[in-house]
């Protein structure tokens, strides 16, 4: 079986893809007509007229200012067009452009192309040290002096456990009690958080991905949103795998915990058990003498849950969380996805201060004209405190789970900080990609040397002979790679399987947390696992068209495909599979890898017999090797394959073609399997000298 797994490169790509989507879609400005253009138009009209004569005029081509290095965005923001055109211009170039994105930083012959084949001509830029920046970017104010103006707020909960435990099922019952009190038949949707509010007045806010990994995947981001842990565990199953994990990661992340102690109902439930379990973790309940509550409830049946909620409310009273309700808004995206009526939409959790509606955020490296904020039933709500979680509309593009949101002056000043941020991303980028560009010159000078040295002794003749060798097999590979790509295998090749991986969230946090678990796939060797586009939305048309190209499945999570996408699918027979649980879709993702696997083979010896003796028989014209043999061990099988060893070395393997009887009878084939020292006549399906002695 595949162990899981492992993002490939083609899977870090994606993410970069996944960002892609998300970078600034600037309308760029529409270029004059050139120059050029209008004396061309001129020159046809003199030539209707065939009397003036052509004026020469060179075409002035437009000149573009380049680096040695360049992201497609920058080298496209120099030719004054959109990436694509960046991209375009080098489709049916050796370079993938599949895979790039405007992020993607091009080395100098592939900036020199682009720019020959956009019909232009290329100016090395002039050499000047960027002016000193000035750090135009925004960061969280200090925190009150000696602890003033601040409030108490609600606990940020999160829910884990072991898989089936009932963590939705409980989310659920708490969602829906809620609604139960406040309006009936309301309806409360996913938007990556919830509010509780008990009989006291008192306010809980659940974050409502369950699971460790989605908690771990914000964790890894730098993002503490979490102040109190429910873990859940079946009462009539105890603790398991996940439940130490989800332990672990509390641990770690230092936040309290208190045990849900599910599924109570049950007859065959033993919460005491559940609790023993738990100390072997370092998880002492209070029943043990410990600090950790533990609560039994039934998710399914409702019971116990508002002892639950006063159980998470008395343990934030211990933790004395508290935030100042003053001052510009601080916060964290949870969730972020785009909608096609609401545009780009994130959950935000506010962690200081108030957000209101019409002021200006940043986040990462996009910016927020707050339009609105509704809460989860999709009421518009006019603020929201610390503690509380709010969808917030007005984003210019969709930051990403995790991105720290902070509240600015104006409107302008985020336009600012978005604009230092991406700018001061793209120069880390190249930086970057700089020492990585020198260090490959550095490799390929010293290669080249060697290889100089190496043919310095060769004559002439010799060198191009070696010269035309090497290039043959340099050519030889690279058929075999693009030929994996293109699905032609040559004979004999060994196929890598590629899989698409599209759209597989809405959510940008639940997306974070399905591209971490393929991150530990590891069985790239036997079928490698390609991530051929990550993207938010629905599954659209054109997934399906790159799903067929690729012969991939897409997949999506909590995204929906339409009727006609989905006939369409069928049609065209592309595997398009839905899922809103990570475990189940990652299941599916495996089953479907374990699928494209190469069969296992495995041997177990059934039996062992030693050759007596070996005769030749004659059956109509053919001559036969026969060997007598007595079954030392377990029992032989008519069906099953044999081998023939002799010292070590095995002589022949293949079927036993008949028995001493010749008799092919139920009879006989019981009699063999019960006989533990029956003697066999072994007739070898192909003629070999075989001696007697020990097989
Ligand atoms: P999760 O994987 O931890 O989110 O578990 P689910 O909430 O999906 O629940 C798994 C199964 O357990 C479902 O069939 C639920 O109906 C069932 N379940 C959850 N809570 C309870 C409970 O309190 N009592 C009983 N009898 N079944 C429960």
């Amino acid at each position: 079986m595949l162990q899981m797994m492992k993002l490939t490169s083609a899977a870090a790509a994606a993410r970069g893809l996944a960002r892609r989507a998300s970078l600034p879609s600037r309308p760029l400005p529409r270029r004059p007509v050139s120059a050029a253009s209008a004396p061309l138009l001129a020159s046809k009209q003199f030539k209707g007229q065939g009397k003036e004569p052509r004026p020469k005029v060179k075409a002035d081509k437009q000149e573009v200012e380049i680096r040695q290095t360049m992201t497609v965005e920058a080298l496209a923001r120099a030719m004054n067009k959109h990436p694509d055109h960046v991209l375009e211009a080098l489709a049916n170039t050796p370079l993938d452009v599949s895979r790039a994105g405007p992020s993607s930083v091009l080395e100098e012959r592939w900036i020199k192309e682009a720019v020959r084949r956009s019909g232009m001509k290329f100016r090395w830029e002039k050499l000047s040290e960027e002016p000193r920046r000035h750090n135009r970017d925004a960061v969280p104010r200090p925190p009150a002096a000696g602890g003033g103006g601040l409030v108490r707020r609600p606990p940020v909960v999160t829910v884990m456990g072991h898989v089936d435990h009932g963590k939705t099922t409980l989310l659920d019952a708490l969602r829906k009690s809620q609604v139960a009190a406040s309006e009936a038949g309301g309806i409360t949707q996913h938007i990556g958080a919830f509010g509780v509010e008990l009989a006291t007045g008192e306010r809980i806010t659940f974050l409502d991905t369950p699971g460790h990994a989605a908690f771990s995947a914000m964790r890894a981001r730098g993002a503490h949103a979490t102040d109190i842990v429910i873990l859940v565990v079946a009462a009539d199953d105890g603790v398991m795998t996940q439940t130490v994990e989800s332990i672990r990661h509390a641990k770690r992340a230092a936040v309290p915990l208190i045990v849900a102690v599910n599924k109570c109902d049950k007859a065959q439930a033993d919460p005491q058990r559940v609790k023993r379990e738990l100390l072997a973790h370092d998880v002492v309940c209070e029943d043990f003498g410990g600090d950790v509550q533990a609560v039994h409830v039934s998710a399914l049946k409702g019971h116990n849950l508002p002892a639950l909620a006063e159980a998470t409310a008395a343990l934030a009273e211990i933790l004395e969380l508290k935030a100042e309700p003053d001052g510009a808004a601080e916060g964290l995206v949870l969730e972020s996805r785009t909608d096609k009526g609401k545009g780009s939409v994130t959950t935000t959790l506010v962690r200081r201060g108030t957000l209101r509606r019409g002021c200006a955020l940043v986040a990462g490296k996009t910016w927020a004209k707050v339009r609105s904020l509704l809460d989860e039933r999709g009421r518009a709500v006019e603020e929201a405190g610390p503690g509380v979680a709010v969808e917030v509309l007005g984003w210019k593009e969709a930051p990403s789970a995790g991105d720290l949101v902070l509240e600015v002056e104006s409107e302008q000043r985020a336009r600012e900080v978005a604009a230092w941020r991406g700018r001061e991303e793209e120069l880390e980028r190249l930086g970057a990609e700089e020492s990585a560009v020198a260090a490959k010159r550095r490799d390929h000078d010293r290669a080249y040397r060697k290889e100089r040295a190496e043919l310095a002794h060769l004559s002439w003749r010799q060198r191009k002979a070696r010269l035309y060798r090497d290039n043959k097999s340099a050519f030889a590979s690279l058929f075999v790679r693009k030929s994996i790509a293109g699905r032609q295998l040559p004979r004999g090749a060994v196929a890598t399987r590629y899989l698409f991986f599209g759209r597989p969230a809405d959510v940008d946090g639940s997306l974070e947390a399905i591209l971490n678990i393929l991150d530990t796939y590891d069985a790239d060797h036997q079928c490698r696992l390609d991530v051929v586009h990550v993207g938010i939305g629905d599954v659209s048309e054109n997934d399906l068209n790159m799903a067929e190209t690729f012969g991939g499945s897409v997949y999506g999570f909590n995204v929906a495909a339409s009727k006609a996408i989905r006939q369409t699918a069928a049609r065209r027979d592309i595997a398009v599979r839905l899922h809103d649980v990570i475990y189940k879709m990652v299941d599916e993702l495996k089953a479907e890898l374990a699928d494209k696997l190469p069969p296992l083979l495995a041997r177990h010896v059934l039996g062992e017999a030693t050759v007596l003796a070996v005769f030749d028989v004659t059956a109509g014209k053919k001559k036969t090797a026969v060997a007598g043999c007595r079954v030392l061990k377990g029992q032989l099988e008519r069906k099953m394959k044999f081998r023939l060893i002799r010292g070590g070395e095995t002589l022949w393997e293949g079927e036993r073609q008949m028995t001493s009887a010749g008799d092919d009878s139920e009879g006989e084939r019981e009699r063999e399997r019960a006989s533990r020292r029956a003697f066999y006549w072994l007739r070898l399906r192909r003629r070999r000298r075989v001696g007697g002695g020990p097989c």
